[in-house]
């Protein structure tokens, strides 16, 4: 326990993460090899929350331009967070890992509905928790859920997995002379419009200054070698 910093946090997945390399869905391997990641650090003592992503099934976005009504789009999009929460749930309980789902959008036949003193109870008993159907409001993301959840419960750090990383003063993928940041404030991050995280999160983040980690997940060991303190990536700050 005394060789992690943070000892409360919160991972952010991308629903996108959950496809692997398929086009739509959730590949099996994807929340088998997250269970493995978080396995040895939660074994450890240490409390982690998850958000999860709908991406990878909907988004109210894509509904939007598609013509439909964009309220019922975001509706659709949190219902896809729901079913991502529940693969993962199933998965991590399947590799023995204590585990709820709490939802922001009651349906208790399938999961428990968000109430912050019984996650915080959950972490406290060494359950992992999932949180499901992102803010319960339309117009927002499951990046702006993972800001407010991480403050909520509080978390020590919002830890953001993605494909690249760490932040980059330009698209590595595009720009190869790309530099990354070790750490960036959070102003700077706004002003030079980074895609890290939507405006609403990061700017909740900074407003109750919520360290932010970005990081690549991708990489074995990399979500313990993190929380251990490691500069896996790139950290926002003040
Ligand atoms: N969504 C929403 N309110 C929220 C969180 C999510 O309406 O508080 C909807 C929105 O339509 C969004 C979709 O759920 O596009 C999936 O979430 P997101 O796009 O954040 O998932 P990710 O990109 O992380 O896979």
């Amino acid at each position: 326990m005394s060789t992690y910093k943070y000892q409360r946090v919160l991972l952010k997945l991308s629903g996108e993460a959950l496809m692997g390399d398929q086009a739509f869905g959730i590949d099996p391997k994807v929340p088998q090899r997250l269970a493995e990641e978080i396995k040895p650090v939660w074994e450890d003592g240490v409390q982690v929350a998850v958000v999860v992503g709908g991406g990878n099934i909907f988004r109210g976005i894509q509904g939007a331009a598609a013509g439909m009504d964009r309220a019922q789009g975001d509706n659709m999009g949190m219902l896809a967070t729901v079913i991502n929460a529940l693969s993962l749930q199933d998965c991590f309980e399947r590799n023995g890992m204590d585990c709820r789902v709490m939802s922001a959008i009651e349906m208790h036949q399938v999961c428990e509905t968000y109430i912050r003193r019984r996650a915080i109870r959950h972490l406290e008993k060494g359950r992992i928790v999932i949180f499901a159907a992102g803010t319960g409001n339309p117009y927002f993301t499951t990046d702006t859920a993972a800001a407010l959840r991480a403050c909520e419960i509080g978390a020590e750090v919002l830890m953001k997995a993605t494909k690249v990383d760490g932040i980059y003063d330009a698209d590595p993928v595009t720009h190869p002379e790309a530099t990354k940041f070790d750490t960036i404030t959070y102003k700077e991050v706004l002003a030079r419009d980074l895609k890290v995280m939507d405006a609403t999160a990061t700017a909740l983040c900074h407003d109750n200054k919520m360290p932010i980690m970005v990081f690549d997940m991708g990489q074995d060991g990399v979500f313990m070698s993190a929380l251990a303190g490691e500069n896996v990536g790139t950290t926002v700050i003040e």
